[in-house]
């Protein structure tokens, strides 16, 4: 649940008083920064759907928060907590993600207020078949202009069905593929699309443990090899970031916390293990290869050195950051550390990857989609025989002009082509790179910004100010 007793702000309010400070923080003119906060546009929707228990209303919103870029991009939530402020909340979130990572996309966000747990699946079609409609008949759904993709509740299958839903409403449309990402790759997605988020969370951690100052900061000792790690949130983010974590990381992940409780093992969970029992049962409960409490969230509260909320908003609030015993915390989810939890923190000297930096791998290689969607082919179809082809000749020559044979497997790695996975990993990693080299550096060139929050705030208000700047809606004062 989301946990707003501690807090004297709404979330949307909580996002709107991060941008103040980093409005403080790089001089920018308040008026500006008023025009950066505002949600361009949201619209309520109501709708009706016969279910086997009758007719049932549901209501939705679509929020565009900025639309200096088309589309507008964002995730659609399916949740009983979905309302107007969270949904207005997270499409602002959107198009920070998109200014940092340099992604050309506006920001919104899509939610409907459901438990996809109380429904069939031919119902849960239905339901959202509907709800594309809704959207598409308004042009809120539309490759050009607005472009949901998956987010909390909701999966490529869903996304399978809206773009069904569109395709059947305007079959002449030449780029309907596009009008919805994180497709299905077997109907117009992209691999590495699903596991983008958690890819991203590994490479945003890999690029932090590059830079021993930045270790120092947070009292972590090198290599992330071993360090403790619990994780809240066992869905698409949390998931593929505990797995790649501990398969491909070595770390520990010593605590997974999950809507019925939390399971833990100092000595590190078997991350496959847990999944396959919470996929068969629906919670953590009964797992036995580890010890169990149904006190969920308190187990954010253990010591551990890296702490990543990985479920939803506000778990991190001002009746719990004092007690928060971790070096470093890494947003999976948006919104999960509020605004008063962030001052506690941050005077307590815990350091925190931001949201709008972490999970920007999501956007990210949905971006990556679109843009295959629009060109009508997969990455890298040109060129991947053609690299095999020059890796050979290199090869050869180097074995002529040595007189010696490459070994076999090294052989087969220097001549294989880029598959389209590799093209989609390789775009990734390099978008959490220069995006946290971005941060870094507005952290150097600014005395003023002390946290990497604040940081990749000003970093994205600059760019949404100059945005609006050469459009003639803001004026940008003299240096
Ligand atoms: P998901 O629905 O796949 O998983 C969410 C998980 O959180 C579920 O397993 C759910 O049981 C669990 N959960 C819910 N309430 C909880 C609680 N109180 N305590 C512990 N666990 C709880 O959703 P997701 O796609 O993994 O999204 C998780 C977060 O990441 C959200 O904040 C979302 O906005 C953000 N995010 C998702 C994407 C994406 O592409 N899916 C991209 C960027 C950010």
């Amino acid at each position: 649940m989301t946990d707003h007793k501690h807090e004297s702000m709404s979330f949307r309010e909580g996002v709107d008083r991060m941008v103040d400070r980093a409005t403080l923080a790089a001089g920018l003119d308040p008026g500006t920064a008023k025009v950066i906060k505002a949600c361009d546009a949201v619209l309520q929707i109501k709708f009706p759907v016969r279910l086997r228990a009758g007719i049932e209303v549901f209501t939705g919103w679509w929020a565009v928060h900025s639309a200096h870029r088309l589309p507008a991009k964002g995730g659609l939530r399916f949740s009983l907590q979905v309302s107007q402020d969270e949904t207005e909340a997270l499409s602002a979130l959107m198009s920070y993600k998109c200014a940092i990572a340099d992604i050309p996309f506006g920001g919104a966000k899509g939610g409907l207020i459901i438990d996809p747990s109380k429904y069939h699946l031919d119902e849960l079609a239905e339901i959202t078949r509907r709800f594309a409609r809704e959207l598409a008949r308004r042009d809120l759904l539309n490759p050009a202009t607005n472009v949901p993709a998956p987010d909390m509740g909701t999966s490529s299958r869903e996304m399978a069905w809206i773009a069904d839903t569109y395709k059947t409403l305007f079959p002449e449309d030449v780029n309907q593929d596009a009008c919805v990402t994180g497709k299905p790759v077997s109907r117009g997605g992209i691999p590495g699309r699903t596991d983008a988020v958690g890819k991203g969370v590994q490479f945003a951690l890999q690029e932090f443990f590059r830079h021993p100052d930045e270790l120092e900061k947070a009292g972590l000792s090198d290599g992330l090899s071993g360090q403790r790690v619990v994780i809240q949130g066992l869905g698409n983010v949390g998931y593929h970031t505990a797995k790649y974590l501990a398969e491909e990381e070595k770390v520990k992940v010593i605590a997974i916390i999950e809507r019925d409780g939390v399971v833990f093992n100092k000595d590190g969970l078997n991350v496959h293990d847990v999944r396959q029992h919470f996929a068969e049962t629906g919670g953590l409960k009964g797992f036995q290869k580890a010890e169990y409490s149904p006190q969920g969230s308190e187990a954010l509260e253990m010591e551990c050195d890296i702490l990543i909320p990985a479920a939803l908003e506000s778990q991190i609030h001002a009746g719990n950051a004092m007690n928060i015993q971790t070096s470093l915390i890494v947003e999976g989810a948006n919104g999960p550390v509020t605004y008063e939890a962030d001052e506690i923190l941050r005077r307590r000297g815990v350091v925190m990857l931001p949201d709008i930096y972490v999970n920007v791998g999501g956007v990210t290689v949905s971006y990556f989609e679109w843009a295959r969607n629009l060109s009508h082919m997969r990455f890298g179809r040109l060129q991947r025989r053609y690299e095999e082809l020059r890796g050979t000749s290199y090869l050869s020559a180097l074995e002529n002009m040595t007189g010696r044979e490459v070994p076999r497997t090294l052989r087969t790695e220097i001549v294989r082509g880029a598959s389209e996975l590799d093209l989609v990993r390789s775009g990734l990693d390099d978008t959490m790179r220069a995006a946290f080299l971005d941060i870094r550096e507005a952290m150097k060139r600014n005395e003023n910004i002390h946290d990497y929050r604040t940081a990749a705030y000003v970093i994205a208000i600059q760019k949404l100010a100059q945005s609006y700047y050469d459009m003639g809606l803001v004026e940008i004062p003299e240096e």
